[in-house]
């Protein structure tokens, strides 16, 4: 794959015939959506919002708890809110928002069949990279979305995203390209891993399109996976 990738794969016509049972998880009834999406919507109201665990709470705008489907097969988790996402307490709303909602798109999918949010809920001041305590103090919130989820495949967007929820100090292009395993909080006897697959994150692909063409080949081994048809 060269770099004409995610981009140009993305603003063609989308793989046609995913259908629903491949866009959700399977085998759950409504009842239990709905019982998720309240876990969801609780721990937003509840402890989220309000949250005043490190001191990005004194200059956000609004909390960004992220947006998707309660059983979605797919999370991506990016870094933290940007400006956009801070004015709106919406996740991947920018330019670099776009750009993942054209990537989903080439997968066949819709931003309502998948997950978005970040590692970090409020957003650093002039997009800084987020502290150690500050991930510290938020990650616990990353890792009960996913606990209530409970997604088939990770996608973690960018170095700080991944090194976050791999714990490691490897840099993303010796990551990115193989799946991991993530576990919940962090512990490798609380059920089985969840494959988790780093890529780049779109606003780095904005500044160097020339990478594009990875970032599509690790969402087709993403497609792959789940059982998404690929395109021709
Ligand atoms: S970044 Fe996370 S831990 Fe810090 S105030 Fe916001 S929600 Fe709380």
């Amino acid at each position: 794959m060269t770099n004409h990738g995610a981009t140009q794969r993305a603003s063609a016509p989308a793989p046609q015939g995913v259908p629903p049972e491949l866009r959700r998880q399977a085998g759950l009834s409504e009842n239990e959506i709905a019982q998720r999406r309240e876990a969801l919507r609780q721990l937003d109201e509840q402890e989220v919002k309000p949250c005043t665990r490190c001191h990005l709470c004194r200059t956000r705008t609004k909390t960004v708890f992220g947006q998707g489907h309660p059983a979605a097969r797919l999370v991506f988790v990016g870094e933290a809110p940007g400006r956009d996402e801070d004015l709106q307490g919406l996740a991947f709303v920018g330019k670099a928002g776009q750009l993942l909602s054209r990537m989903i798109e080439a997968m066949g999918l819709s931003r309502d069949d998948v997950f978005i949010c970040n590692t970090l809920k409020c957003r650093p001041p002039e997009n800084r990279t987020p502290a150690p305590d500050e991930i510290a103090a938020c990650w616990p919130f990353l890792d009960r979305q996913l606990q209530i989820i409970q997604p088939e495949v990770i996608v973690a967007l960018g170095k700080p995203a991944s090194q976050t929820l791999l714990r490691t100090t490897e840099s993303i292009g010796r990551l990115r390209g193989l799946f991991h395993d993530y576990h919940i909080s962090g512990m490798p006897m609380v059920g089985k891993p969840t494959p988790l697959m780093p890529t780049f994150h779109p606003a780095y692909l904005l500044r160097d399109p020339s990478e594009k063409g990875k970032a599509w080949s690790d969402l087709k081994q993403v497609m792959a996976l789940l059982g998404l048809p690929l395109p021709a």
